[in-house]
């Protein structure tokens, strides 16, 4: 079956069309991000503007890369939350007037249920199965016991991950989105720093970042009235070190306790060369748990997860219909 994938949820305008849930047609993604870099982040109005410009160019180059007409797809699966309200309409909007031309069955589809099936695109998944989800918005433990069925094991009190991540990059006067850029630095720098780590209660799978990211500016603001200068290399070292050792440790943690067989990561921050290292050798001395970990592009926001996840939800007999909504706090245990 084919299923043609739409996000529109942040600063990415995206189409794509999977066959069986797991085999990439087309994938196009339209990034925004060189409008929002002056202001240091996403507007949402201008976010709107480029949806509404983009989609169509991205749903018709989709159908031309596959050499596809509507006809040939089974369903349209739509990011319907979280994200930005604005944003997310022109998503659904799109995807309604597509599947009411054509007759097409709709499913709506939550972002990070996307992104964690951006995995399903490199390997069959395998449950029970947990996934570490970083992303700009989002850090959780995600336990799934079957296909389609999410449950948040852990999630952060404050601040998620990439947020984290662009914080500390805007102190340290770097470019939005400044993971990639603490990401590069902190291959150049020694982890001299030692930034605390919120382990939080015993045995709790939450995350808190946002002592870790104060603790970033105090140092440096510190550093600053003495008249000091820490390299800023030396900053992003210690800094991603901290990030890094609370994630993999908690993972690791809920991968035996929930005895899975795969641990699948998620999200932006997935892209982070560090953590990515990092769970490598920590699964490498684990047997009976695979790891899996998107290539890049799958890793960032993009539409081929939708359509893969949009599969799964099809088949399971998900169905929305023309009152669909945007819904910016939507529940992944129950959408
Ligand atoms: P959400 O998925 O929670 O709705 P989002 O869609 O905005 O949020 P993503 O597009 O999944 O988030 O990820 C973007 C985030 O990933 C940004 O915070 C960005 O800084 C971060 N990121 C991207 N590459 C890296 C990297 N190499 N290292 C660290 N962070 C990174
Ligand atoms: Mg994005
Ligand atoms: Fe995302």
């Amino acid at each position: 079956i084919y299923v043609l994938g739409i996000e529109t949820s942040c600063d990415e305008t995206a189409a794509a069309i999977i066959k069986n849930g797991t085999e990439i047609i087309s994938n196009v993604v339209s990034s925004q991000i060189e409008s929002h870099k002056r202001f240091g982040g996403v507007v949402p109005e201008i976010a709107s503007r480029h949806h509404v410009e983009q989609v169509t160019i991205v749903l018709e180059q989709a159908l031309k890369d596959a050499s596809m007409t509507p006809e040939n797809l089974d369903a349209i699966a739509v990011t319907k939350g979280p994200g930005l309200v604005g944003a997310l309409l022109i998503g659904v909007n799109a995807a309604k007037a597509l599947a009411f031309a054509h007759k097409i069955p709709l499913v709506g589809v939550h972002h990070i249920a996307g992104h964690i099936y951006a995995n399903r695109l490199v390997k069959e998944m395998q449950f029970p199965l947990l996934s570490l989800v970083v992303s700009g918005g989002h850090t959780e433990l995600v336990y799934m016991r079957e296909h389609a069925h999410f449950q948040v094991i852990g999630e952060t009190r404050d601040d998620a991950a990439g947020e984290a991540y662009d914080k500390v990059a805007r102190t340290l006067s770097l470019p939005y989105p400044g993971g990639p850029h603490i990401d590069r630095l902190a291959h150049e720098g020694k982890e001299s720093i030692d930034f605390p780590r919120a382990w939080l209660e015993e045995g709790s799978y939450d995350f808190s970042f946002s002592g870790l990211k104060s603790s970033v500016i105090n140092t440096l603001h510190n550093a600053k009235q003495k008249g000091e200068t820490i390299p800023p290399e030396d900053v992003a070292a210690s800094f991603q070190a901290s990030v890094i050792d609370v994630l993999v440790s908690k993972t690791v943690r809920a991968a035996k306790e929930y005895k899975v067989k795969q641990v699948l990561l998620a999200g932006g921050v997935a892209a982070n060369r560090g953590l990515r290292a990092e769970l490598v050798k920590a699964f490498s001395e684990m047997n009976g748990i695979e790891l899996v970990i998107p290539p890049l592009h799958l890793c960032t926001d993009n539409a081929a997860m939708i359509a893969a996840a949009g599969t799964v939800l099809f088949e399971k007999g998900k169905r929305g219909d023309y009152a669909m909504n945007a819904y910016p706090g939507l529940d992944i245990e129950n959408f």
